[in-house]
């Protein structure tokens, strides 16, 4: 079967030019990713160039070659630049027009623009180099996982190692048949294989940037844009998962509930922008004094929660200590202002991890109760220290926890009410 090039170069012009539009569409509906419309105006300038190589009588016509080409490298320069907007590095104009420009000057040594085996070299230098170029574009940023860089890239070095299988072709064929053999045939299957990588090509990165932006949709549902932390359905989903995960393991799980300690006279005194602050410091503080496994996310106002995975009581108790103590030294002062911030915490433990997160939240928001009952910042431990809670400074060293009230430090509903009604009076009468 033989290709009909000049078909081939119709329907690609149409194709690109219809790819390009749909690019700069989508552009239009989300301009957050400027590349989208670069890669749209590659696609544009793409099928102006075919569509110069295919108007003018094809490759006889020297104006035609040299214009056409041309506009072809610039097309690859700027699909290039996209790849490097999308990742967020410049755009470097000098390198995006230097295979135009190398090409144009080429055009002016004698002897250049007859020589088809010299203009072949060059053009398929010229359209390998950027293929590879933008694929490393794609590897540097791989950081950023979308699951379509990897389709993205493969698309593209393959591109680039095709363009350059010519070059070996016209080098090492016999003068007189290196064109012939070059133009039969073989210059249908690059146009196709041109056509082809344009179709892939739009598809990948149109997919990779609608992946972006459902990664930073989803960022957003889930993540508290002041503290940075998980919000709270983030949070009890996350928690529900460590849950289920522990079941597997039969290992023991621990919640952790904090409070600021009068926030509200924080804000009242220092005003609400360093209200703002002090909750920044605290899921800093309390992130930074927790294991990378613990999950961490901001209930609502000045209330945070934490799961912590194969947690015992006792190192759920030690956890709460070292973010306690770590905020009050942090929040002593922030930017130079003494606020003296203090936090509150009550933990639950599940030993039988079958329990639900909600009632595992509820317990630790029973000793939180206690614990502010108890005079703040201090941490109080479901099911057996609530009664016992004293504040920090009047404490001789931590509240002895023997294994057997560790072992009783499960779901079974803490027998608290006594503690949590006095709690409940202490708050009310302070506020
Ligand atoms: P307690 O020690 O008993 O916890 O007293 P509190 O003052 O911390 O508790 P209260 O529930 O009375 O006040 C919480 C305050 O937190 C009231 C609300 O205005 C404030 N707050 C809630 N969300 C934010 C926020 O995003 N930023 C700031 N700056 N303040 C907030
Ligand atoms: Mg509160
Ligand atoms: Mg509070």
């Amino acid at each position: 079967m033989v290709l009909d090039v000049p078909t081939l170069f119709i329907v690609s012009i149409f194709v690109t030019t219809i790819l390009g539009l749909f690019l700069l569409f989508a552009w239009v509906q989300d301009r957050s990713i400027r590349a989208l419309a670069w890669w749209g105006v590659a696609y544009l300038i793409g099928g102006l160039s075919v569509a110069l190589f295919t108007v003018q009588d094809s490759l006889s016509n020297p104006l035609s070659v040299a214009i056409g080409n041309a506009l072809l490298f610039v097309a690859c320069g700027v699909i290039w630049s996209g790849a490097r907007l999308f990742h967020g590095r410049d755009v470097m104009p000098a390198s995006m027009f230097a295979g135009a420009l190398v090409w144009l000057f080429a055009l002016l040594i004698p002897g250049f623009i007859e020589s088809a085996s010299g203009r072949i070299v060059l053009s398929s230098i010229a359209i390998s180099g950027y293929a590879f170029m933008t694929a490393f574009e794609l590897w540097v940023g791989r950081r950023e996982r979308l699951v379509s860089r990897w389709p993205a890239m493969s698309v593209l070095s393959l591109h680039g190692v095709v363009f350059l299988l010519p070059i070996p072709i016209v080098l090492i064929l016999p003068p007189d048949h290196r064109y012939s053999a070059y133009s039969e045939g073989w210059f249908g299957i690059f146009a196709l294989e041109t056509l082809l990588f344009a179709i892939a090509t739009a598809f990948v990165i149109l997919t990779m940037a609608k992946e972006r932006t459902e990664r930073i949709h989803k960022t957003a549902a889930t993540i508290d844009p002041l503290t940075e932390i998980f919000n709270r359905r983030a949070l009890l989903d996350s928690g529900r998962r460590v849950l289920n995960r522990m079941v597997w393991d039969k290992q023991p799980v621990s919640v952790l509930m904090f409070d600021l300690d009068f926030f509200k006279k924080i804000n009242d005194r220092f005003g609400h922008a360093m209200g703002d602050r002090a909750l920044q410091v605290f899921a800093r503080t309390a992130a930074a004094n927790l294991r990378a496994t613990d999950i961490i996310g901001r209930l609502g106002g000045e209330e945070f929660a934490a799961v912590l995975p194969a947690t015992t009581a006792m190192s759920a108790r030690v956890a709460a200590e070292r973010v306690r103590s770590a905020f009050q030294a942090a929040a002593a002062e922030i930017d130079g202002v003494a606020i003296q911030g203090t936090v509150s915490i009550g933990a639950a433990c599940a030993l039988d991890p079958s329990a639900d997160i909600d009632a595992l939240l509820a317990q630790a928001d029973k000793a939180l109760y206690a614990a502010k009952a108890a005079g703040r910042n201090c941490v109080v431990i479901a099911g057996f220290d609530e009664e016992s809670a004293v504040p920090p400074h009047e404490k001789t060293e931590d509240t002895p926890v023997s294994d057997a009230s560790l072992e009783h430090a499960n779901l079974v509903p803490a027998d608290l009410p006594g503690a949590i009604e006095a709690a409940r009076a202490a708050i009310k009468s302070a506020a």
